[in-house]
């Protein structure tokens, strides 16, 4: 309930929780005067993100009341791209909708529509509730969500079940921290002033990272591998456990299996052979992998950015392998920290639906292009997007845009703002934000389960996911018409044992092992036998050249530079890309850019065989030569002509679980103007 901090009426400040695709899942503090928000806060109730959140959902009121708030349903008017509609009721956009679904299902078949969501919001009612079975309930084809997590994920699924891993509050104990490929100071911020502590206590910090970040500038190493090549450094650190006896054999004797398969794999890296292609120096990869032998408890900050690419899933895999050859679990402090997402055991099955998944064709989210322009029997005859704007998000953005020009396409876009796919929709449906429904957050960085409430009235008729997906199903004679709070209990009552009955009395859930478990002393592998696997069969025949084996840079003499999209401090991935005000910068190395004749701040065209995006570069040693970079997550007017980096990134999986190569986009950069 809102709790009154002042006597005045209309004020107001409500707790909720924030569960926007970041890793921490702060508790927050909504101040409220006469029904508008005039401030958001960190909360109290997550003892990890304390009382403090990011700069980006400080402004999160900005994109609630901003100019690009969608406030009602509307049908197109103009031509495809143009972005006009028609304002219409809600009755008129779903019946529109629920006429056109029928019309498919009975001429070419439920497989011809297509939902695709991702990651606009991680709430649990916010995708896979009402509208998974309404999707099932039609057999519609299935999206396989790949585009994030789908390496790290099948690597830490096949070696240890998803184990959950250590906790941010207990890196304060730690000797060695390594963050490898990640930025907490723009993803997950709550981890640093941990690090900051620990490092206070006398703990070395290594960072892994093509980009010399601020946290990489204040480590005692940093290596800046060439991007794709954290597998070769993470098997010539096994190497060198395994060869100076550094391996912990009694641990793996009793924990693991797969061990000879993995140092076989690993024997062929030197630490010579691999610094040469990864571009490190030696003798910092030498200091790194005995820093690593010798220093206990150990961590290693496993992230996202070293899975985008074609050997991404070894590389984790490779990277999580190491605590366990160099014996770092059983302490405080010691062992990996991943993806805690499955920590509470909750398994979004339990609620879904009732009806069973359904055999239908399954379409990896990364190959949208190809399946809205090349997919036959069915071809793709509805796009149904909410939670995601795949234009700004998606690899081959000049295909997904040729798609989405189809004038046969009936394109439904069911969003909080007028996004860049917007633009290309038919139908569009203002959808509520996190301030306006409820949901549930569940974080994936700390081990936490909150209340989300709606703390305003829904802005203009904007409705919640929920309502909107019962609301078709009943009109398709395939469910009944749910509220959200209805909805809400429902979910809550599937949740284990007591964790529903406490979310809904005091809006959290208690964390197992109290948030900080201790691995194989809280927790343990949830393989079948419990064991490591250190060499999973099942990802040996998956990837293309075998668990860990290593596939080249795809650079060309053309194209001979690496073009990186890390996470940036504005965007949570697309989130609130409408907020951005200037263009974004090419980051650059000033010996890449001399090499070209080009100057800081100069407009420059970065192109392949793909695309171009054209901006201005601004010079820095902040990232190694041969690699360049512009943010994630940018929308097409935050660029000069409208495309963004993923017009450059290939729609090529990566070895494992299918996921997106954002990082092996080979470019060439010229200056705008010359040929
Ligand atoms: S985006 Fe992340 S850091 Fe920011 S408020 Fe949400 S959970 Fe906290």
């Amino acid at each position: 309930m809102p709790r009154r901090d002042k006597e005045s009426w209309g004020h107001s400040t409500v707790e909720t929780a924030c569960p926007l695709d970041c890793p921490d899942s702060c508790t927050l503090e909504v101040t409220v005067e006469k029904g508008r928000i005039v401030e958001i806060d960190g909360g109290h109730q997550n003892p990890t993100t304390r009382d403090y959140i990011c700069g980006k959902v400080r402004r999160f009121a900005d994109r609630v009341y901003g100019d690009d708030r969608l406030l009602y349903p509307g049908i197109r008017k103009g031509n495809k791209g143009d972005g006009t509609f028609n304002r219409v009721s809600w009755n008129e956009a779903l019946d529109y909708i629920a006429d056109k679904i029928d019309t498919i299902r009975r001429t070419s078949g439920a497989e011809a529509i297509l939902p695709f969501c991702y990651g606009g919001s991680n709430g649990l009612l916010t995708q896979d509730t009402n509208d998974a079975a309404l999707w099932r309930r039609l057999g519609t084809s299935r999206l396989a969500r790949t585009v994030c997590a789908a390496a790290t994920g099948a690597a830490n699924l096949g070696l240890y079940g998803k184990m959950p891993g250590v906790a941010y509050e207990d890196y304060v104990q730690a000797r060695l921290i390594v963050l490898w490929g990640v930025n907490p100071s723009a993803s997950g911020i709550h981890l640093v002033p941990f690090i900051k502590d620990a490092r206070k206590n006398g703990a070395t910090l290594v960072v892994i990272d093509p980009r010399s970040t601020s946290l990489a500038r204040q480590a005692d190493l940093h290596l800046a591998p060439h991007p794709g090549t954290d597998l070769p450094i993470a098997l010539a650190v096994h190497k060198h456990l395994f060869d100076r006896g550094h391996a912990n054999v009694e641990f793996l004797d009793a924990h693991a299996h797969g061990v000879d398969a993995l140092r076989e794999r690993a024997s062929a890296w030197s630490i010579a052979r691999a610094a040469q292609v990864s571009g490190v120096d030696p003798s910092d990869l030498e200091r790194f992998a005995e820093l690593y032998a010798s220093a206990s408890p150990a961590v290693i900050r496993c992230g996202w950015g070293l899975e985008r690419n074609r050997n991404g899933g070894s590389a984790v895999a490779a990277v999580l392998a190491l605590p366990a050859v160099g014996g770092k679990f059983a302490v405080q402090g010691g062992g990996f920290s991943m993806s805690n997402s499955t920590a509470f055991g909750i398994k979004a099955a339990a609620w879904m639906d009732d009806t069973p998944e359904p055999p239908t064709r399954l379409i990896n989210m990364n190959k949208l292009g190809d399946a809205l322009l090349d997919y036959r029997d069915p071809s793709v005859e509805m796009l149904f997007v909410y939670n995601c704007n795949p234009l700004a998000t998606m690899p081959h953005q000049n295909r997904v845009l040729e798609g989405l020009k189809r004038t046969d396409l009936c394109t439904v876009v069911y969003e909080q703002v007028f996004t860049d796919t917007t633009r290309y929709a038919d139908v569009v449906l203002p959808a509520t934000t996190f301030v306006e429904h409820y949901d549930i957050a569940k974080s994936y960085g700390p081990i936490s389960l909150q209340v989300v409430r709606p703390v305003i009235e829904p802005v203009g008729e904007a409705r919640p996911n929920v309502e909107v997906f019962s609301e078709l199903a009943e009109r398709l004679d395939l469910g009944e018409f749910e509220e959200e709070t209805e909805t809400l209990m429902r979910i809550a009552g599937r949740l284990p044992q007591q964790v529903g009955v406490e979310l809904m009395e005091r809006g959290a859930a208690t964390p197992p092992y109290g948030g900080r478990p201790v691995q194989f002393v809280d927790v343990f592998p949830l393989t079948a036998d419990g064991k490591i696997d250190l060499f999973p069969a099942v990802l040996d025949r998956q990837a293309p050249a075998g668990l860990y084996g290593f596939q080249p840079d795809p650079a060309t003499d053309r194209y001979p530079l690496a073009l990186i999209s890390p996470a940036s401090e504005k965007t949570v991935s697309s989130t609130m890309g409408e907020l951005r005000e200037r263009a974004a910068v090419l980051q650059m190395h000033p010996s890449d850019a001399a090499e070209r004749g080009i100057a800081n701040s100069d407009p420059v065209r970065v192109f392949n065989d793909l695309g171009e995006v054209q901006c201005p570069v601004g010079l820095t040693t902040d990232v190694r030569r041969g690699t360049v970079s512009l943010a994630k997550g940018l929308w097409r007017k935050s660029t000069y002509n409208g495309s963004t980096s993923n017009a450059l990134v290939p729609d090529t999986l990566t070895d494992l679980g299918g996921g997106a190569c954002f990082n092996d986009a080979r470019v060439q950069v010229a200056l705008l103007g010359r040929h």
